[in-house]
C-alpha cells in the first residue's frame, strides 16, 4: 500500500495548566489518505482544534509521531514545517483570520509572497481565485467591507493560492449564517471534487453529513471513525508544490524583501506620531553628530588657514620644556646676547625678542588697558606686519632706549578720535610717556580675539624703563629664504644649548603648532564621538522599546503569517527592516536638519563656518542602520520565535 498522506501515531498533546497537566489529546492514532473528505465532530473542548493544529504542523504533539507523506515531522526544523504549511496545507479558520489592513487580493496572496511567486503572477492568480469564488468585484475591499461569507471565501482563496493540497477547516461555518454556511460547504465539496484533501471540524451533524468519513472525538480520544459515503471524487490530484511558479532564488529574496519593506512602511505610517517620537531620539542624535563634526572641521580648517597665513618659516624659542611647562617662568636665560648671536647666523633672516606686560594706556582723558610688548626693529618683518601710518622704530632708537611706540589699529581708534592723527602724539604707557611713531595695518588674528589693544616698544625700553626684567619671554626668528626650517631649528637649538650649557628652552614653528592643533582636534573628535554614541544608544533604546510594543501589538498578525507559511526568518526580516527603516528615516531627517542648521548658521556666526563632509553623512547613515539592526534584533527575534498557535490565539 502507498504511504498515507497524513498519519498520526499515538499522538498525545498535554497542556501544562496549573497543578495537573491537561491532556487535550490522548493517544490518538489516525490515517488520512489523499483525496479524502473527513469531518471531525465532537463536543466543545474534546480536542478537535488541538488535533487540527497538529495536523497542520502549527503545533507539536507532546508525544507520538506525526508523518506527512511518510516524513516524520518531529525531525523537521521550523523552516521545514513552515514549508509544509506554505505549500501543502491551507487553513480556513472559524474567524477567518484575515488582516484587516489588507484588501481581499493582498490577503489572499500572502502565502504566495512567502513562496517567492513574482508580484504579477501572484496578483493574477489571487484575482483569478477570487473571481472563481464569486468575489470578482470585491478584490479591492478590505475585510471590514465584506460580509462573513465573503471574508471566509477570501480565506479560502488564501488557502488555495499555493495549491492547498490539504485544506484544514476548523469550524468554517461556525460564524456564518445558514445560507453562507451552505455555500461554504458546497465550495468545500467542490474543492474535494477537484482532488483536494479536506479535513473539516464541525459540531453540526448536518454539515458532517457532507463528508465521506466522520471521526467523532470525546475527551481527547477518537470514539468512532466511520465511512458514511463512498467518495465519487476522481483520484486525488496531488498538487505540485507552488515552486513551479516561483522565480530564481535571488529574485525571490528581492521580492520578499520589497514585500517586507512595504509591510514595514505600512506599520510605520499607520502609527505616524509614535514613529515620529521614536525617531526623535535618532534625529537629535544624528543632527548633533553631523553638526558638531561639521563645526569642528570648519574650525580646524580656519585655524590651519590662519596658521599658514602667519608664515611657515617662523620659529619661536621659549624657555622651559614645552607648552604648559610650569617652571618656565623661573628660567631667565634668554638674554640680549643670545639675540645678537642669532642675528649673525646666516640662516636667520631677521630676529626679534619679546617680553610682554599689561599696562594702562592714557591719552588725554582716555585710558585703556593694553598688552605692551618689547620687541626689536625686526619684529614687524618677522611677523609679516605692515604699517598703515608712520614708521617702525629704528635700530638706533632701540639702542638708545628710546621712548617710542608703535600702536595697532584698535589702540589708535580707542585713543584717538576719527580725524586726529596719532603720529607724533605722546601717550602714557603706565607712567612712561612715549611718542607714537607708527600704526600697524589691521591683521586678522589667528585666534580670533580682535578686540585686544596691542602696542610695541623697543625691547631695551621695555627691559630698562617699563617692565624691569633683563631676560626675554621668547625670541622669534624668521628663517632666511633658501634655508630649511627643520635644519635651522636644529642649528639654533645646538647654538643656544651650547651657550646656555643645557637645553632650557624649546622651539616651536607653525609646523609644531599645526601638529598640536591636529592632536587637539582629534581628541575633541573622540569626545564628540563618545557623546554621539551615548545619544544614539539612547535613541536606539527608544527604537527597541517601540519595536517590542509593535511585536506585542501584532502577535496575532504574526500568527496568521506563520500559519500560512512565513518562515521565522521572514518574520525576523520584517521587524528588522521596520527597525532599520525607522532609524534610516530618522537619520536622513537628522542629516537634512543639519544641512538646514548649516544654512542658517552663517547668518549668526561669521568667524567659523560649518564644513559638511560626505564622510560624516555616510557614517550617519551607517550608524542609523547599525542602530536599527542592533536594537531591532531582540524584538525581531522575539517575534520570530513566537509559537504559531500561541500567536494565533492572541487577539
Ligand atoms: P475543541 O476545538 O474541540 O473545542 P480544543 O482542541 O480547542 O477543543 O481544546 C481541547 C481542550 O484543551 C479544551 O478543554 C481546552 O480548554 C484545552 N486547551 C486548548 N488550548 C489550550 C492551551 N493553550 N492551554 C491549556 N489548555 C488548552
Ligand atoms: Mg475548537
Amino acid at each position: 500500500m502507498a504511504t498515507p498522506l497524513l498519519q498520526l501515531i499515538d499522538i498525545t498533546r498535554i497542556y501544562p495548566t496549573g497543578e495537573a497537566d491537561f491532556r487535550a489529546l490522548d493517544r490518538v492514532s489516525l490515517t488520512i489518505e489523499a483525496g479524502e473528505m473527513v469531518a471531525i465532530v465532537g463536543p466543545s473542548g474534546s480536542g478537535k482544534s488541538t488535533l487540527m493544529n497538529i495536523l497542520g504542523c502549527l503545533d507539536h504533539p507532546s508525544s507520538g509521531e506525526y508523518l506527512v507523506g511518510g516524513r516524520k515531522t518531529s525531525h523537521l526544523a521550523s523552516e521545514d514545517l513552515a514549508e509544509l504549511r506554505r505549500y501543502h496545507f491551507g487553513f480556513i479558520f472559524q474567524r477567518y483570520h484575515l488582516m484587516s489592513h489588507l484588501n481581499a487580493v493582498q490577503n489572499s496572496e500572502i502565502p504566495a509572497i512567502y513562496a517567492g511567486v513574482s508580484k504579477g503572477q501572484r496578483r493574477a492568480s489571487a484575482e483569478d481565485l477570487l473571481s472563481r469564488l464569486g468575489l470578482g468585484d470585491r478584490t479591492e475591499h478590505r475585510p471590514g467591507e465584506l460580509s462573513g461569507g465573503q471574508q471566509q471565501r477570501v480565506s479560502v482563496a488564501r488557502a488555495l493560492i499555493n495549491g492547498g493540497e490539504v485544506i484544514l477547516a476548523d469550524e468554517p461555518t461556525g460564524a456564518l449564517d445558514s445560507q453562507s454556511g451552505k455555500e461554504m460547504m458546497a465550495l468545500l465539496k467542490e474543492l474535494h471534487h477537484h482532488g483536494h484533501t479536506i479535513i473539516l471540524v464541525t459540531h453540526d451533524p448536518t454539515i458532517a453529513a457532507h463528508a465521506d468519513r466522520v471521526i467523532e472525538m470525546s475527551d481527547g480520544r477518537i470514539v468512532s471513525d466511520e465511512q458514511i459515503n463512498t467518495s465519487n471524487a476522481p483520484p486525488a490530484v496531488v498538487l505540485d508544490s507552488g515552486s513551479a511558479a516561483s522565480e530564481g532564488h535571488l529574485l525571490q529574496l528581492w521580492d520578499r524583501t520589497c514585500e517586507a519593506f512595504r509591510m514595514a512602511w505600512f506599520a510605520m505610517s499607520s502609527h505616524r506620531l509614535r514613529t515620529l517620537l521614536t525617531m526623535l531620539g535618532i534625529i537629535i542624535g544624528i543632527t548633533a553628530v553631523v553638526c558638531v563634526v561639521a563645526l569642528g572641521q570648519g574650525a580646524r580648517e580656519k585655524i590651519i588657514a590662519d596658521i599658514n597665513s602667519m608664515g611657515t618659516n617662523v620659529i619661536t624659542i621659549s624657555p622651559g620644556k614645552g607648552w604648559g611647562d610650569w617652571h618656565s617662568s623661573a628660567i631667565h636665560t634668554l638674554v640680549p646676547a643670545d639675540l645678537n648671536v642669532l642675528a649673525e647666523q646666516d640662516y636667520v633672516d631677521s630676529v626679534t625678542p619679546s617680553l610682554s606686560s599689561s599696562q594702562l594706556l592714557r591719552y588725554r582723558s582716555i585710558t585703556a588697558s593694553a598688552s605692551v610688548t618689547g620687541v626689536s626693529a625686526d619684529y614687524f618683518r618677522v611677523r609679516g606686519m605692515t604699517l598703515a601710518q608712520g614708521n617702525k622704530f629704528t635700530n638706533t632708537e632701540v639702542k638708545q632706549l628710546a621712548q617710542v611706540v608703535v600702536i595697532d589699529e584698535n589702540t589708535a581708534s580707542k585713543l584717538f578720535s576719527g580725524n586726529e592723527s596719532p603720529l607724533g602724539k605722546v601717550i602714557l604707557l603706565g607712567s612712561i610717556p612715549c611718542r607714537v611713531v607708527g600704526v600697524t595695518e589691521k591683521k586678522e588674528s589667528p585666534f580670533g580675539n580682535n578686540q585686544n589693544l596691542n602696542v610695541w616698544i623697543p625691547y631695551t625700553s621695555a627691559m630698562g624703563r617699563l617692565i624691569g626684567q633683563n631676560y626675554f619671554d621668547a625670541i622669534t626668528v624668521r628663517v632666511a629664504d633658501g634655508f630649511d626650517n627643520d635644519q635651522a631649528e636644529a642649528l639654533m637649538t645646538q647654538l643656544l644649548s651650547r651657550r646656555h650649557g643645557r637645553q632650557d628652552f624649546y622651539t616651536s614653528s607653525s609646523d609644531t603648532i599645526l601638529k598640536t592643533v591636529n592632536k587637539t582636534t582629534s581628541t575633541m573628535t573622540l569626545l564628540v564621538a563618545a557623546i554621539a554614541v551615548i545619544s544614539l544608544i539612547v535613541g536606539g533604546i527608544g527604537v527597541m522599546n517601540i519595536m517590542l510594543v509593535s511585536v506585542t501589538e501584532r502577535t496575532h498578525e504574526i500568527g496568521i503569517r506563520m500559519a500560512v507559511g512565513a518562515r521565522q526568518s521572514d518574520i525576523m526580516q520584517q521587524f528588522l527592516i521596520e527597525a532599520v527603516l525607522v532609524c534610516l528615516l530618522g537619520g536622513s531627517i537628522g542629516v537634512l536638519l543639519s544641512y538646514g542648521i548649516g544654512f542658517i548658521f552663517p547668518l549668526f556666526v561669521t568667524t567659523i563656518s560649518m564644513h559638511f563632509s560626505l564622510w560624516a553623512i555616510f557614517s550617519a547613515v551607517l550608524c542609523s542602520t547599525l542602530i536599527g539592526v542592533i536594537f531591532g534584533f531582540l524584538p525581531a527575534r522575539n517575534a520570530a520565535r513566537l509559537d504559531p498557535v500561541v500567536a494565533l490565539a492572541r487577539d
